[in-house]
């Protein structure tokens, strides 16, 4: 099962894909986290990429490509993927769709959380707050924002068309989103 998690920063894409990695054994790729490490291990990656996600912008295609080609290397065999954060852009979407074909498989679920950008602002307020995640503060979070818009959301009619696209309000609970997800594998594949 490869599911994508769909939706603007703070959406709560991680927090759905940590517990489907909890529950499923599926394996959570996400691009943010794995720059995140790079930076933190102090890596040439990471030092390319600093300031690039500082300002909220996206990383090139090539880098995140490449990471994602080698986790699923990596991980081969995994009962399930949830990629967190990616695909970003159509670049990314179409490179995702060759890496899967070439492992004889292919993208079954596309989950997009549905949020109110307002509210968002105030839940990354919070953990801009509690975290101190630098991309959080309300500036840079409103580049990232525009990024999603601008680069991102293009690829939901392509998912949509293609029959993949599940829609869930992600302005519910934490419990309701997961059921909504819930609902939406039992019918997959
Ligand atoms: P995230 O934690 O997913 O919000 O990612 C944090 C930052 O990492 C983003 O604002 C981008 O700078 C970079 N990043 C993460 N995933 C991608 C991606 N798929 N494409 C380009 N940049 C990414």
């Amino acid at each position: 099962m490869n599911l994508i998690m769909f939706g603007p920063p703070a959406a709560g894409k991680g927090t759905q894909a940590k517990r489907l990695v909890d529950e499923r054994g599926f394996v959570q790729l996400s691009t943010g986290d794995m720059l995140r490490a790079a930076r933190t291990s102090g890596s040439e990656l990471g030092k390319q990429v600093a300031e690039i996600m500082d300002s909220g912008a996206l990383v090139s295609d090539e880098i995140v490509i490449a990471l994602i080609d080698e986790q699923l290397t990596v991980q081969a065999g995994a009962a399930g993927f949830i990629f967190d954060g990616f695909p970003r852009t159509v670049g990314q979407a179409e490179a995702l769709d060759k890496l899967l074909e070439s492992r004889g498989t292919e993208v079954h679920r596309v989950v997009r959380l549905k949020v109110d950008e307002d509210k968002l602002i105030e839940r990354v307020t919070k953990r801009f707050e509690e975290q101190g995640r630098k991309d959080d503060n309300p500036e840079t979070f409103k580049t990232r924002l525009e990024k999603y818009n601008a680069d991102t959301a293009p690829l939901l009619p392509i998912y949509a068309e293609r029959g993949k696209l599940t829609e869930v309000d992600g302005m519910a609970s934490i419990n309701e989103v997961a059921a909504g997800i819930d609902a939406a594998l039992k019918e997959t594949v």
